[in-house]
């Protein structure tokens, strides 16, 4: 994030509010390295910071009046009073921001107003957490204009909370807790049961490799619906093994636990799944500590088959860009996100960068499918203070 991003941002809020603002934060998107829907059965998830980040200019008001803006949407800034913030009340963008004003007063912070000024260039609905960026963003602004003190894990919380109630949205804590505790070079391991941390080095360029996102560009307008069914068939299935959550079930204890499951098989299914998942983070974690980075590719497609044929979340286009980027030479590859669309993830040696992308959007052209976006991801820095 450069300081020209900061500076247009600042110019706008001075166009807007006929003020300076006070200060200038970012947050990015991320992706998930792996650890697919682990992180609502007390498991292991592994994201990186993206260089894509939502910036927000704020300043405070000490009359509670809250007024929000976002250069994305493209009309003028919405005033809201503080005091009558209200879980559920607003179901447009705005309640992002809101809901993290509003939990930070549930949580008895005193807060008396702010404007707020938003840009992001973290791409929306794409399964790279455009959400959370705007969550932790206006979250860190608000946390140093009012002296809060609060730490990244304790901000990531107080924004999944704004999600969950204000928004309604039953995320996990992993997207709130990479884009406020990411590092540089790194990815982030995360237990999501005590959300006790890690940073894993993962400087890619470094050892000539690239980490390629490929957003699908497909949204399912289902994908809610069966995020809900997923989570309730985990937790029956926790309920079934007699543990708290499936991140109890040792991995040794897989067959035996399938077993207990009898002809439950759709239960069967996402148990095997969680239970590998968590397996695979583990062993991503050691292959990564011990340099050997390129082994992590063989990980990444057992993971996919996992989430396409146990959990079934994938779609067509998602399993197209696995099956041409390996067929192109890829290292690894698998969907990321919450599923049904979105984006996938694809390591590759540095010289394949090109034909990989090139494979990819002929064999989606062939398909008659959506022209898809690919960047490149650098693991890059969590929130901070830009200007
Ligand atoms: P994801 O987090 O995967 O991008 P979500 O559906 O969780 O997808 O969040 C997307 C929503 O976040 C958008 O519909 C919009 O309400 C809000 N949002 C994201 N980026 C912006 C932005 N730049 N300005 C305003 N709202 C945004
Ligand atoms: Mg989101």
């Amino acid at each position: 994030m450069g300081e020209a991003v900061a500076e247009t941002v600042g110019e706008r809020f001075r166009e807007l509010y006929g003020a300076e603002p006070e200060g200038v934060w970012a947050a990015p998107g991320r992706v998930n390295l792996i650890g697919e829907h682990t992180d609502y059965n007390d498991g292991f998830v592994m994201p990186f910071a993206l260089p894509h980040t939502a910036v927000a200019a704020v300043s405070r008001r000490d009359d509670g009046i809250l007024r929000l803006h976002s250069a994305d949407i493209g009309a003028g800034p919405v005033e809201l009073r503080v005091a009558d913030l209200a879980p559920g009340s607003d179901k447009a963008w705005t309640a992002y921001p809101s809901g993290v004003v509003w939990a930070l007063r549930e949580a008895g912070h005193e807060l008396t107003g702010a404007d707020v000024h938003l840009a992001s260039t973290v791409p929306s609905g794409a399964g790279l957490s455009s959400s959370a960026a705007l969550e932790v963003v206006v979250a860190l602004a608000l946390n140093d204009l009012y002296s809060l003190g609060l730490c990244g894990r304790q901000l990531a919380r107080l924004c999944q909370r704004a999600e969950n109630v204000y928004v309604g949205a039953p995320v996990g804590i992993m997207d709130q807790t990479a884009s406020a505790c990411c590092e540089a070079g790194h990815a982030l391991f995360l237990d999501t049961r005590d959300l006790s941390q890690r940073q894993i080095p993962f400087d890619l360029a470094a050892e000539g490799m690239r980490l390629l996102v490929v957003d699908t560009r497909v949204k399912h307008s289902h994908s809610e619906g069966e995020y809900g069914k997923r989570r309730a068939g985990c937790e029956k299935g926790a309920a079934l093994l007699g543990v708290d959550a499936l991140r109890d079930v040792p991995y040794a204890d897989l067959d035996a636990a399938l077993e207990r499951l009898g002809d439950e098989e759709e239960i069967r299914r996402l148990v095997r799944h969680i239970v590998t998942e968590n397996e695979r983070v583990e062993r991503v974690v050691s292959l990564l500590e011990s340099g050997d980075t390129r082994a992590i590719g063989p990980v990444l497609v057992e993971g996919h088959a996992s989430l396409r044929d146990d959990f079934r979340i994938s779609c067509p286009e998602l399993d197209l860009v696995v099956d041409t980027a390996l067929a192109a030479g890829a290292l690894g590859a698998r969907m990321t996100g919450g599923g049904f669309g979105g984006s996938a993830i694809v390591l590759v040696e540095a010289a394949d960068v090109e034909p990989v992308t090139e494979a990819v959007r002929d064999a989606f052209a062939a398909a008659a499918f959506k022209t898809p976006r690919t960047f490149e991801a650098v693991p890059s820095a969590g929130a901070r203070r830009v200007g």
